[in-house]
This record gives structure tokens, C-alpha cells and sequence, in this order.
């Protein structure tokens, strides 16, 4: 029986939050270090060939004596790698190492490059950027995430970006959410929340679980369809119809009831009142 560490009940709880539905965790052999880790993950994986088992994608926390680090890492995965390269940008990237900068004392990139390991590693944010775009100079993501030398494996290809070091479990928890877009990019498909980032961000101070039962004159057949997916941030009034981006025109909804209440909505709210309703 594995048990882990309050802080990795903790993280696992934060992602689900953000995911909309359970996340899990998988202790790394030999090491006290926890992937945070959607189960899909280990169905886009059985579309690799090579049917490794110790493949891992999403945050990982180490602990190492007292200092404890959150990464966000992908390690042996070409189809996860393929998804986050064809998702990635530079700038949101580089957006996120910033605001991340207050949780960690040390900033860390570890990575392969045609094969080879490479690692930038320094206390001074500045200093690491310009590491960063330097490498965006030829391409960061074709750079990073080029095509193994070693095969078509991909084994032995890493990424970590190290997210918080030397911070307390609240900054574990901040640093997951503000860097959360990194986890979005592990998914085949663009994520909804990418066109809704601007709302999801707004809606920020909201805690992200889906709000369908808080709408009003919903029809039965609504009330009993169950939640499911990924829960995002939905406009009462369309971005199409001039909705606009804050939180008063937002409701957090599962992707399920997003689809079927799109366009249904009306009203407002705040981060304390809740006026919405459904139109039909
Ligand atoms: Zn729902």
C-alpha cells in the first residue's frame, strides 16, 4: 500500500478540481517522487507501439529531505509528446515560467535535444528566459520535442520544467493553477479552455466545479443528465452575441452541460450571488 504525502492527496485534489472529475497519482519507483496524472493519459498511450509501462506525463512532485518540488514533466512519451507539441506555445509558455517565477527559488528546464540531455538551471529568472528564448530563436517546441535520435521509441526523451521549489504546499497548489494550460496541452484535441481562456482566467476566483444545479427552470431532461468532462468556464450570453469575457457573464460547466445549455442562458452573476437562467 503506497501512501503518499498529505501534499500529493492535495495536488491530486487540485487537479480533479481543475479536470472536473477524478485525477490519480502513481509513486515513481525507488524515489519519493509522485506523477499527477489524468487516467486517459493510459488510454492515449496504448496508442504507442512500444507498450512501455513507466511512460509518465503530468506534474510531478518530489520531495527531497525538506525541500519539496513540483514539476511539470513528460518522460518517455512520444504520443504525449506529439500532443503537446502540436498544442504548445511559445509565448503562453514563457507567460507561465514568469508567473510561476514566485513560487520557486531555482528555475529548471530539463529537456533532450537531438537525443542528447540538456538542462538549464539558475536562480535568476531573467537569465532564464533568455536561456528560453534563445532556443525559440530556432523553434523551441521543434527544438525540444524534435524526433528522437535514439528511434522511434522516444525513450530516453525527457521535459521538466521545474514550477515551484522551496515553497510551502499553498504554493504547490497556486502553481498547479497557474500553470495549468501546460496539462491542457497533453490532450489530442484543442482544448475548449483554450478558446475560453480569457473567461476561465476571469472566472479565476470561482472555484471551478460545474454549476448546473445552480441554474434556474432547468427542464428534467437536463437535471438528470449526469456531469460529465472536462469543466470549463461557459458564457451565459455568447461571445458571438457581444458576451463578453468577465466573470458576471461566466458559469463554471462541465462539458456535457456546457454543450447543452450553450446559447440557453441568461442573467448574471458574482463571486457571492448567482442570478442565471435557463431560457430554452
Ligand atoms: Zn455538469
Amino acid at each position: 500500500m503506497i501512501r503518499p504525502p498529505q501534499i500529493v492527496n492535495t495536488l491530486v485534489e487540485t487537479v480533479s478540481e481543475k479536470l472536473g472529475r477524478e485525477a490519480i497519482f502513481r509513486k515513481i519507483n525507488n524515489r519519493e517522487g509522485y506523477f499527477i496524472l489524468d487516467l486517459a493519459f493510459s488510454y492515449f498511450q496504448k496508442a504507442d507501439r512500444n507498450k512501455r509501462n513507466d511512460y509518465r506525463s503530468g506534474y510531478l512532485y518530489i520531495a527531497n529531505g525538506d525541500k519539496q518540488r513540483l514539476l511539470f514533466a513528460l518522460a518517455h512519451t512520444p504520443v504525449m509528446s506529439s500532443f503537446f507539441k502540436k498544442n504548445f506555445d511559445y509565448e503562453r509558455f514563457r507567460a507561465i515560467v514568469e508567473d510561476t517565477a514566485k513560487y520557486r527559488d531555482e528555475n529548471i528546464l530539463r529537456f533532450s535535444r537531438k537525443g542528447v540531455r540538456e538542462e538549464i538551471r539558475t536562480p535568476d529568472l531573467g537569465v532564464f528566459l533568455a536561456k528560453l528564448d534563445s532556443i525559440e530563436t530556432s523553434g523551441f517546441s521543434k527544438s525540444v520535442f524534435s524526433k528522437s535520435k535514439i528511434g522511434k521509441t522516444g525513450v530516453g526523451n525527457i521535459f521538466g520544467l521545474c514550477i515551484a521549489s522551496g515553497c510551502d504546499d499553498e504554493g504547490l497548489v497556486e502553481a498547479v493553477r497557474e500553470s495549468w494550460d501546460l496539462f491542457l496541452w497533453l490532450y489530442p484535441t484543442r482544448p475548449v479552455f483554450k478558446r475560453n481562456a480569457s473567461l476561465n482566467k476571469n472566472m479565476q476566483r470561482i472555484q471551478s466545479r460545474c454549476e448546473i444545479l445552480r441554474v434556474r427552470a432547468l427542464p428534467k431532461f437536463i437535471l438528470e443528465t449526469p456531469c460529465a468532462g472536462q469543466v470549463e468556464g461557459a458564457h451565459i450570453l455568447p461571445h458571438k452575441y457581444g458576451g463578453s469575457d468577465k466573470l458576471q457573464n461566466g458559469v463554471w460547466l462541465c462539458n456535457t452541460h456546457h454543450r447543452l445549455t450553450e446559447g440557453r442562458l441568461a442573467g448574471s452573476r458574482g463571486v457571492d450571488w448567482f442570478e442565471v437562467e435557463y431560457t430554452g
